[in-house]
């Protein structure tokens, strides 16, 4: 029954999407060759790190669902993805005996994924949140690897098509403080998807057609480029 529902809301995603773009990319005669990229989706924080919390929502949930629905759809076009994290809970190392040296170990371990990918391109999934609860929209983040810069350009097209255009602000520069970003010498986006701290957003966020929708704009994204 799970199953299915999923694959009406993968199909509904994607038909919804296809249905805003003009030019969509052939995705049914994918993957006989070499993909230009190994698209290695991120879930932001996951175990101990919930990430934000707004709400009683909690970030590390959000991002996961939405790393897998991208996954699912990916999966279903025979495109190959590596998750970072394919659940909630994380095996962290047994000397990893503090929050910091946990966090550290995981950042660790997910680097260490990303580097030794070849051909790597990294899709890393967030969601905001912000003192005032006004503020609000998708925006991506971009590295200063070369290719990161275009991947957000097609990613924030990709999804003022699939959600309301007055939801996704203009690309911008990663900080330099986020690790994963700084250190990935790949090609690699942040996607904050939207804020948990404003209370409309946050409903959008938990509903499932909506996440559809994100990982939808994030596979034509992903098709684009591969
Ligand atoms: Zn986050």
């Amino acid at each position: 029954m799970k199953r299915v529902s999923l694959f009406m809301a993968i199909l509904t995603g994607i038909a919804v999407y296809a249905m805003n773009v003009s030019a969509a990319p052939p995705a049914t005669l994918y993957y006989s060759q070499r993909p230009a990229y190994n698209i290695i989706v991120d879930a932001g924080h996951g175990g101990y790190d919930g990430g934000a919390v707004s709400g009683g929502v909690v970030e590390s949930g959000v991002n996961l669902a939405i790393a897998l629905k991208l996954d699912a759809m990916m999966g279903l076009l025979g495109v190959p993805a590596t998750l970072t994290r394919s659940s909630q809970e994380i095996d962290y190392p047994e000397d990893a005996d503090t929050l910091r040296k946990a966090k550290a170990a995981d950042s660790k371990a997910r680097m260490k994924l990303i580097r030794s990918t070849e051909r790597a391109l990294l899709i890393s999934i967030h969601q905001n949140n912000f003192k005032r609860s006004e503020a609000h929209g998708a925006q991506i983040f971009y590295s200063k690897h070369p290719g990161s810069f275009e991947l957000a350009g097609i990613v924030t097209r990709s999804l003022e098509r699939a959600i309301a255009p007055t939801l996704t602000k203009a690309p911008a520069p990663i900080a330099d403080t986020i690790y994963l970003m700084k250190n990935t010498g790949c090609p690699a986006i942040l996607a904050e998807c939207g804020f948990l701290s404003n209370p409309e957003e946050r409903a959008l966020l938990m509903d499932d057609d909506y996440r559809n929708k994100i990982a939808a704009a994030l596979l034509v994204a992903v098709l684009e480029v591969t």
